[in-house]
């Protein structure tokens, strides 16, 4: 059985991912920072008949994603597919955005992907096998207002992973990110229903995405044999232009 790995697993996109590649037959390894949810998760995997094991870690911790990496690997064997999708967000412009804030969104969002990629990539290297999709965001490639750490975050996220692609691509482990514009999650829930309606009449298909449909993208990204180094825009149509 082959083996994935997905941070952020215990919520939203993370969430869907991990019961979705489950559900296709995949071992699912899922971690986040709160216990409590990971195991309710991983719960929900098993009594739909997957298989699944839970790893508490904050992805900007060198120690804790190696020691992540390290209990998946060991109880299971080497990770075939990473879905990096632990992030947060922080609303604010630069002038609202003080020091902790602007380094905690770039520690977790940005830190934590050269983390987690840098852990699990050495052992796919050493396979020459193996396929990572980092969740960025619709707002690191056109960025957006009043998100500015986020933006910067994910921009990151976007060109990192496209660094990477190159690095790696000879050695057979594909990169890729998965840029969805908003999604129903607990990340966009606690919006201002007034904001959330404006949002879903400028974008072009005038509503959020669920999370099943983001997780359908990340799996056939994360399957696509052609695709690396790759930004694919799940989006409803906002970065098509014009839109918001
Ligand atoms: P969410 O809040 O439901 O899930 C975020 C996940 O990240 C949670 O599992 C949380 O525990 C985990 N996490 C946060 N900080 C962590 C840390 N330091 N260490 C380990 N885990 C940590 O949000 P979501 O919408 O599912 O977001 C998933 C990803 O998708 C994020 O990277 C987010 O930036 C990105 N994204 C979300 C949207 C959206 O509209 N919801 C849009 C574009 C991109």
């Amino acid at each position: 059985m082959a083996i994935a790995l997905v941070t952020g697993g215990n919520s939203g996109i993370g969430k869907a991912t991990a019961m979705l590649f489950a559900e296709r037959g995949y071992q699912v390894a899922i971690a986040a920072r709160r216990k409590q949810p990971l195991e309710a998760v991983k719960q929900a995997i098993l009594s739909a008949g997957g298989l699944a094991m839970a790893v508490t870690a904050d992805v900007s911790s060198l120690i804790e994603v190696n020691q992540m990496v390290d209990a998946v690997t060991t109880a299971w064997g080497p990770i075939d597919i990473l879905i990096h999708a632990a992030g947060i967000a922080h609303e604010g412009t630069i002038l609202d955005t003080n020091e902790a804030l602007w380094d905690e969104t770039i520690n977790i969002n940005l830190k934590g992907t050269y983390l987690v990629n840098q852990a699990v990539l050495k052992h796919m290297v050493d396979r020459g096998q193996g396929s990572i999709v980092n969740v960025a965001s619709d707002a690191g490639l056109t960025g957006g207002r009043n998100l500015a750490a986020y933006c910067a975050s994910k921009g990151g996220v976007v060109l990192l992973t496209k660094a990477m692609a190159l690095d790696h691509a000879r050695q057979g482990v594909r990169i890729n990110a998965l840029c969805p514009g908003p999604v129903d999650t607990p990340m966009t829930e606690e919006m201002p229903e007034a904001e959330m309606a404006h949002w879903k009449t400028m974008l072009p298909i005038q509503r959020f995405a669920s999370a099943l449909e983001v997780a359908e993208a990340a799996y056939f990204l994360a399957h696509a044999e052609y695709a690396t180094g790759s930004c694919l825009s799940i989006d409803g149509g906002n970065t098509a232009g014009g839109s918001i």
